[in-house]
């Protein structure tokens, strides 16, 4: 019989927690501090708990929050910073707008991450800084990484957006480099509801500074010590941040029960390739991504089967136009480009059955003849 089953469901998954997301939220109507206040300290300080860090630093979105760390780490115009072609172009456009250069490096051999060895041949000696994605919520390789980043005197900063509580080693995401960023879009793995992000930064003088240039360089009202931006978390989004914080485990553990049924099922059929997860890593998976011949084909095969598919995402970097003036193109970054023709994003979200995920399976198996 045919199931509709949707791409994400966030009704579903805040439904358990309405009352106490309503509760939040009117607290905040009530007591009228809508920027900073208890509510943004009381988060910064449980989600500093959670990740095992002094000090976090909430920030209006994700991509200010990068711009905000590399400014302060002094990365500007005539420097170089090393990403992932194969990534939100966010992490990219923090880098532009410090005035430093962006470079991509293409990914590691069937994975959704960057090549430590291709982020080693494209350092110069203007290189200050890489930014590891981890993409998916899979973490990049970071013993190969940090061996480069560490043999050259390069900041490391992690993107976080897509990670929130996965692991490498045992040891949460976002705590292995110089500084790390996280997202609450929505439809993140830990969404608020609106725009929202956070920082943590390995040195506290750092966090400092970077908290201040998010605040418009002010540490005290009226003394602005330096230039910066207004990039600060509403207190709104701190509070409803607050009820979901301590789910987030919880849910992440959902998807990874999800994306090991995935597993198990998929990895029976020759012709896709699954998540490539490094060893000794617990990815979180906001994104389930898989690489099959022809992804349009099967992506509109599904949609008339009522599974909704997404594409995480079409295009590298080196492709899109916003590059092409910097000299990347079709061609650059063949493993990237590879990777984007032919990734297929399946349903994932923490309360998906075990019904849904088998009819996506078995819409799947048919689609080859299996
Ligand atoms: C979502 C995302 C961002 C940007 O996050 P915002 O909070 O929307 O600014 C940056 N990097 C990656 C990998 C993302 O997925």
């Amino acid at each position: 019989m045919k199931k509709r089953i949707p791409f994400v469901d966030l009704e579903r998954q805040h439904a358990p927690i309405r009352e106490e997301l309503r509760k939040a939220a009117l607290r905040v109507l009530e007591g009228g501090r809508y920027i900073g206040g208890p509510e943004v300290a009381g988060f910064e300080k449980e989600m500093a708990q959670w990740l095992g860090v002094d000090e976090v630093c909430g920030v209006s979105c994700a991509t200010m929050g990068l711009f905000s760390i590399l400014k302060s780490m002094g990365i500007g115009p005539g420097d170089e910073v090393i990403t992932t072609a194969h990534t939100a172009i966010a992490t990219a456009e923090a880098v532009s707008l410090t005035g430093a250069r962006v470079i991509f490096a293409d990914l590691a051999e069937e994975s959704c991450n960057l090549d430590p060895a291709d982020v080693e041949r494209r350092i110069t000696d203007r290189t200050r800084a890489v930014i590891a994605v981890h993409l998916y919520g899979i973490p990049v390789d970071m013993d190969a990484l940090l061996g480069v980043t560490a043999e050259h005197g390069l900041r490391l900063v992690e993107d976080c957006a897509q990670a929130q509580g996965a692991r490498y080693r045992g040891r949460r995401l976002g705590t292995f480099g110089d500084a790390a960023i996280f997202s609450f879009f929505p439809s993140k793995n830990l969404g608020g509801f609106g725009d929202g992000g956070a920082v943590t930064a390995r040195d506290p003088a750092l966090l400092k500074k970077i908290r201040m240039f998010s605040n418009h360089g002010r540490e005290q009202k009226f003394i602005h010590e330096f230039e910066g931006i207004n990039s600060r978390l509403d207190a709104i989004q701190a509070a409803l941040l607050r009820v979901c914080l301590p789910h987030l485990d919880t849910w992440n553990g959902r998807r990874r029960e999800v994306a090991g049924r995935y597993d198990r099922a998929l990895g029976e059929i020759g012709e896709i390739t699954i998540p490539l997860v490094p060893a000794d890593a617990e990815p979180v998976y906001h994104v389930y991504g898989i690489l099959v011949p022809d992804r349009d084909d099967m992506a509109s095969y599904l949609k008339e089967r009522g599974v909704a598919t997404g594409l995480h995402y079409p295009y590298s970097l080196n492709v899109q136009p916003a590059y092409a003036a910097a000299g990347y193109h079709r061609g650059t970054h063949p493993r990237a480009e590879y990777f984007c023709d032919h990734e297929l994003s399946l349903p994932m979200y923490p309360d998906m059955t075990e019904d849904e995920s088998e009819y996506v399976c078995a819409c799947i198996r048919e689609y080859f003849g299996k």
